[in-house]
């Protein structure tokens, strides 16, 4: 360095040229803050009371309808600032706000998914065993199954009669309802299993589930703690041991959604994955008045086995949606779809430094440092995964930027660790652009997951900008 040459401020170039560090919360300010706090009380609510994809259908509808959304008629046409629903069997669900532009220039789609890791019925599956009533069930979801032993469950579903009847059925949640439970071996006895690697130490055939401990009164004969309670199911619900083959039911973690930690910045709750990306989407339509290009959001079904069946992504239901909406104006669903673009909304691994070592610290999602985006996700070599293009990925951060949306970008955690998909890929296949965001989660598929309040508030924040943006 020549004598004379003043010297570089490092800090100020750093400002300048290096990654912008700052904590969200400061970032955002104590009055962001307080609407965070406010957004979280509504999302509390939906997730007390929506815990499965048919219960999360039928509160959205509900919420919709008095946001002034109306069933959607292919046959019919529609003007700008229309507010359409399209349910898809109580189970998913397509919801538009046509804009100024129509489909002209493609759709803008928030797809989130409102299915989650849970304890499914057998079909048959009451049965007794040593003076004890149980249930055999089939694991939904990737579960650790050890997580689900030794809390409270409450029971959710549908039962169709063999008369073709239906009865949907929510017990446990309810104050003074009964509950349920998987039970554990005491640690007094617990020698063989620990001895046991975590993965063997539980069986899918270990999940049975504990619902009854007396025998039927006043009775002779066989199999009385079985009868004792299909005698009550019977009562309560006028079914018999058969019509619980034509049903769907799910045990889930009865907890209701609390606030974490002392400064309340958290949410404690059973299926954040991925209901805490599907209120924001919803959050947002709803809110959505009359935007440029048309806003659709998206309730997926079955994302956490593969997006199969005719409610999960894999199935058309969604193509089909967009192409009614670009007939209603004349134009071909493909070249709508060329032009379209869509999040694909759905959770990502927050930092834990309790397990600092799945993780690469300079590259993954953090608490409270926003909505979180992934360019692509996947396992191995990105195997499996969207991988969103730089040109669309630049287009999103600058809408974020110019709406003020906290974000961040980050991996799910280290290479080759592991991985997981989205709906991102099925809807590639459309040929629209899309890339992932989501709300980071600690405990992922635990049956309680923590996620921040500033971050569910950021992620309706960036559906809101997404929609509303020339
Ligand atoms: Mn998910
Ligand atoms: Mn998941």
């Amino acid at each position: 360095m020549a004598k004379n040459e003043e010297k570089i401020d490092a800090k100020k170039l750093a400002e300048e040229l290096l990654n912008d560090k700052t904590h969200g919360a400061e970032k955002v300010g104590p009055k962001e803050m307080k609407k965070a706090q406010r957004f979280a009380e509504g999302y509390k609510e939906f997730l007390n009371r929506a815990k499965t994809e048919r219960e999360s259908v039928t509160w959205a509808v509900e919420a919709a309808e008095k946001a002034g959304f109306v069933p959607f008629d292919p046959q019919k046409k529609y003007k700008a600032g229309d507010r359409v629903y399209y349910n898809n069997r109580g189970k998913a669900m397509c919801l538009a706000v046509i804009g100024k532009k129509g489909c002209k220039e493609g759709v803008r789609i928030a797809a989130a998914h409102i299915d989650n890791p849970r304890i499914d019925l057998k079909p048959i599956p009451l049965y007794e065993a040593s003076e004890q009533a149980l249930l055999k069930t089939h694991y939904y979801g990737g579960i650790k199954k050890f997580q689900w032993v030794a809390i409270p469950l409450s029971m959710h579903g549908k039962i169709v009669r063999k008369d073709g009847t239906e009865i949907t059925v929510n017990v446990g949640e309810r104050e003074g309802d009964p509950q349920f439970t998987i039970t554990d071996i005491l640690p007094h006895l617990g020698k063989d299993q620990m001895a046991k690697t975590m993965s063997e130490a539980f069986t899918g055939e270990d999940l049975n589930i504990l619902v009854g401990s007396l025998p039927l009164e006043n009775a002779q004969g066989e199999q009385l703690f079985k009868l004792n309670v299909m005698n009550i199911l019977h009562e309560q619900y006028d079914i018999v041991e058969s019509d619980l083959i034509s049903a769907e039911i799910s045990f889930v973690p009865a907890f209701k959604a609390v606030d974490i930690g002392f400064d309340r910045s958290m949410i404690g709750a059973y299926g954040h994955d991925d209901r805490v990306c599907a209120y924001p989407a919803l959050e947002a339509i709803f809110q959505c008045k009359t935007p440029d290009h048309t806003a659709v959001t998206v309730l997926a079904d079955k994302e956490e086995v593969g997006s199969i069946g005719n409610t999960g992504l894999c199935s058309e239901y969604l193509r089909y949606f967009v192409a009614d909406l670009a007939a209603a104006e004349g134009l071909e669903a493909r070249h709508v779809w060329s032009k379209s673009n869509c999040l694909s909304a759905d959770v990502t691994a927050a930092y834990d430094p309790n397990y600092a070592s799945a993780y690469e610290a300079g590259n993954s999602c953090y608490l409270n440092r926003g909505v979180g985006v992934a360019k692509y996700t996947g396992s191995r070599g990105k195997g499996g995964s969207n991988d969103a293009s730089a040109e669309f990925l630049g287009w999103v951060r600058r809408l974020f930027d110019e709406h003020q949306v906290l974000w961040q970008i980050g991996e799910l955690g280290k290479v080759d660790q592991g991985g997981g998909g989205t709906v991102a890929l099925d809807i590639s296949r459309l040929n629209a652009d899309v890339i992932d965001v989501g709300v980071p989660v600690l405990s992922m598929h635990a049956p309680f997951e923590v996620v921040s309040k500033l971050d569910v508030y950021a992620t309706f924040q960036a559906f809101k900008a997404y929609f509303e943006a020339k």
